[in-house]
């Protein structure tokens, strides 16, 4: 269920896609993401509601 789930949100694939260049959550990654999805914010605000998403490691530092 969180695996169909982990791709039908861009969010998440792309935020993933970013670690590949930059493996941290440094300032220039959000910055990287913010040029590709603009409103990753409410995307990941929307994500959170649903599932927590430690099991994909976004939100670990
Ligand atoms: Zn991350």
């Amino acid at each position: 269920m969180a695996f169909s789930y982990f791709f039908s949100n861009p969010y998440v694939i792309i935020h993933e896609l970013c670690h590949i260049r930059i493996h941290n959550h440094s300032p220039s990654f959000y910055k990287l993401l913010e040029t590709i999805i603009p409103d990753w914010q409410t995307r990941k605000n929307y994500l959170n509601t649903r599932i927590e998403l430690r099991s994909v490691g976004s939100n670990k530092r």
